[in-house]
């Protein structure tokens, strides 16, 4: 169970689609940040199957990622979900004929992460640090513009 996330290209030759279901140690992140922590399993569920030349790997996966209030610092959790990602790799590449699906999976769990978060329903800090901050004014002529266009407003009824 161990190795679950190695695929053996052999076992998929003629035609076999292999499902997945794998539980993976948050460990595989291999992230040691402070403002990003995985503490949580990674649930991933999908097939793998070879197509011509390609091994084609098929994916769902959750986990929950923990991150910084961007106001007030505290940690937060936020989940984190791919769903129906594919990725492929040609054969040729696989000179092992054992491929390790954590990669892209990592890639494509990460590339999930938000920029920022801030704690649920708004931070309460904000009132405290709000007169530091510098409010964004209304940008004129903004495609808001267009919702006061109405095409057909003055076609006549019968
Ligand atoms: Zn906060």
């Amino acid at each position: 169970m161990s190795d679950a996330f190695i695929l053996y290209i052999d076992r998929l030759k003629g035609g076999a689609v292999q499902k997945l279901g794998i539980i993976l140690s948050p460990e595989f992140f291999d992230i040691h940040e402070s403002d990003l922590v995985f503490q949580d399993p990674v649930e991933v569920s999908g097939e793998a199957y070879l197509a011509e030349e390609e091994l084609v790997i098929h994916l769902s996966a959750s986990t929950v990622a923990r991150m910084p209030c961007s106001i007030c610092n505290q940690m937060l959790p936020c989940s984190l979900a791919i769903k129906n990602f594919y990725h492929t790799e040609q054969l040729s590449s696989i000179k092992t004929g054992l491929f390790d699906l954590r990669e892209p999976l990592r890639e494509a769990l990460l590339t999930e992460l938000p920029k920022t978060i801030e704690c649920p329903g708004g931070c309460k800090e904000r009132e405290t640090i709000a007169p530091f901050l510098k409010k964004h004014p209304e940008a004129p002529n903004t495609p808001d513009a267009l919702d006061t266009y109405f095409p057909f407003s003055d076609l006549k009824y019968p």
